[in-house]
């Protein structure tokens, strides 16, 4: 048996998606590198670079305003811990007092979660997720996020959209929690215009990824259901569409690496 959406009812992939994330939280970070070839790291550069998170944070620090971030699907926090970096977080966390750059992981999976504040803690020491408040790792569903309307500056998600089980109600709630003028930016994985290169890759992800999960892992099903989930996910242009029925005036896209990433930005008006 493998997982495959068509066998699977709408309301069990929910389940099925906690099912996959309990299973390899231990061993994501190291799966990561080794499926990616250390090409995640990249993208994720990528995503902070384009975020301008740094110059955001230095301008708020100067004029007293503040800066909240909220990356959802955050898992075990690799993309929250480049903006509490660039945003000089870390140095704040030594003095005292609140921070006005905050950063909030939000991921419906606890066992992600546990790993990312355990990583957090090790990398930066207490003082910045307890005294500073400058991270916080927090559970919570993507389709139904535990914050008010318009109360963030800049929304991020990576690889964690099509995993979703609905993912135009997730698209319509970033919208929501977004302050007018706010931004959307989403890493995924996506489809890959040239036949040569997808013909490669899609040797490499149907056949090497699940044995790697099997060895490194012991868990063959659960990457079998990662390559299954990019294959059923939206392609670049039909992402833009579906931004913009929920709401973000400007939505357009960029592909890293031919496309089997493309990072997609919307902004709220
Ligand atoms: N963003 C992290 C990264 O790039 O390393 C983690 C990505 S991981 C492939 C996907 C994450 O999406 C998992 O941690 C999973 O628990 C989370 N997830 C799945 N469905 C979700 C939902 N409905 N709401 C919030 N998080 C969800």
């Amino acid at each position: 048996t493998h997982f495959g959406f068509e066998q699977v009812a709408i309301d069990q992939k929910e389940s099925l998606v906690r099912q996959v994330f309990d299973n390899v939280a231990d061993s994501y970070d190291v799966m990561n590198d080794l499926m990616s070839g250390g090409l995640h790291r990249y993208w994720k550069d990528y995503l902070l670079e384009v975020s301008s998170v740094e110059s955001m944070a230095s301008a708020v620090r100067r004029t007293n305003g503040d800066l909240r971030i909220l990356d959802v699907a955050g898992g075990t926090g690799d993309v929250a811990f480049r903006f509490v970096n660039a945003a000089g977080c870390v140095e704040r966390a030594k003095s005292s007092g609140e921070d006005p750059v905050s950063v909030t992981v939000c991921d419906i999976n606890h066992e992600m979660l546990r790993v990312g504040d355990v990583r957090a803690r090790k990398r930066f020491g207490n003082s910045l997720l307890d005294d500073s408040r400058g991270l916080r790792f927090m559970q919570g569903n993507a389709q139904a996020l535990e914050f008010e309307d318009n109360s963030f500056d800049l929304y991020t998600i990576a690889f964690g959209l099509r995993n979703v089980t609905d993912v135009d109600m997730a698209l319509r709630e970033a919208n929501r929690v977004l302050k007018p003028g706010g931004r959307f930016i989403c890493l995924e994985f996506s489809q890959v215009p040239n036949e040569l290169l997808r013909t490669i890759y899609d040797t490499y992800s149907f056949h090497v990824i699940p044995a790697m999960g099997q060895i490194v892992a012991q868990d063959r099903e659960s990457y079998q259901y990662l390559v299954e989930s990019i294959r059923r996910f939206s392609n670049q242009d039909e992402l833009v569409t579906r931004m913009k029925n929920a709401g973000f005036q400007v939505s357009r896209y960029t592909n890293l690496t031919g496309g089997i990433v493309a990072l997609h930005e919307g902004w709220k008006s």
